[in-house]
């Protein structure tokens, strides 16, 4: 097993927070305190209306915007939603799929995730799919099945050249915004097991080539041991990416 074969990524997941103005603020008190990060790819995923802005203010460095969603159809009767090729002209590279409040709140399911990945892959997004098991789904022991479960039909249809543009979060739902961290030990079987799917279905090389992150209460404190771990390659960050001193701290950790 070898980390150095594949990239690290920091991804700040802002959720609904930030306006356009404090996007750019924001952005422009972190990009000198990642400035001299060249190892680890830094990424912001903000929400659609803050999407200019923050493309803006991050022309010329080292960090890279992405979006929380995205639709399935190249366009449409579909009220309120946004394509995959309306993120890519706004400049966005990167798109958060799956994430567990959206399975939660909005009925994103296994399917439509998949419909989404394959939408925004086609289109020349990069995609950080998130998978992740509740707490029961814990209790009883049947984590390995369900991030299994999540990882295949979320790759229906993506062939191997389609994965190098496929990042995997793996974010257990009980450690999102609860403070409540899965140890270095849990997040680096999980992460494991992930792994072990990408071999079954692209081969050892493929899988070793990708980046896997940890999601869920990662922060400037608990970072440098889950980063530490053989299968974590990095994190999808919540609260602590709206504070920069936080969120580059992070990054440095991942380096
Ligand atoms: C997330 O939203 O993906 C996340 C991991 O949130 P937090 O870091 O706040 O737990």
């Amino acid at each position: 097993m070898n980390k150095k074969l594949r990239k690290a990524i920091i991804a700040g997941n802002w959720k609904m927070n930030n306006t356009p103005a404090q996007t750019k603020k924001t952005i422009n008190e972190l990009k000198p305190l990642v400035e001299k990060c060249k190892k680890c790819e830094i990424v912001l995923c903000v929400p659609f209306v803050d999407i200019q802005n923050a493309v803006k203010a991050a022309k010329d460095t080292n960090i890279k915007i992405g979006a929380q969603n995205v639709h399935f159809a190249e366009k449409g009767a579909y009220t309120g939603e946004i394509s995959a090729q309306m993120l890519l002209e706004c400049g966005v590279e990167y798109v958060i799929i799956g994430h567990s409040e959206r399975r939660q709140y909005f009925g994103e399911t296994d399917e439509t995730v998949n419909k989404r990945v394959l939408a925004a892959l086609n289109a020349g997004l990069k995609v950080i799919l998130c998978v992740g098991e509740v707490l029961t789904e814990r209790e009883q022991d049947v984590t390995s099945e369900v991030v299994s479960r999540q990882t295949k039909i979320a790759l229906l249809g993506v062939d191997k050249k389609m994965l190098k543009n496929v990042v995997i979060a793996y974010e257990p739902v009980w450690a999102i915004g609860t403070g409540k961290v899965a140890t270095a030990d849990q997040a680096d079987e999980v992460c494991g097991i992930i792994r072990n799917v990408l071999a079954e279905k692209y081969g050892a090389k493929a899988a070793e080539g990708t980046t896997i992150q940890y999601g869920g209460s990662m922060n400037a404190q608990n970072s440098a041991e889950l980063l530490a771990k053989v299968n974590v390659d990095g994190g999808l960050i919540g609260g602590a990416s709206l504070k920069p001193a936080d969120f580059a701290q992070i990054v440095k950790n991942a380096q």
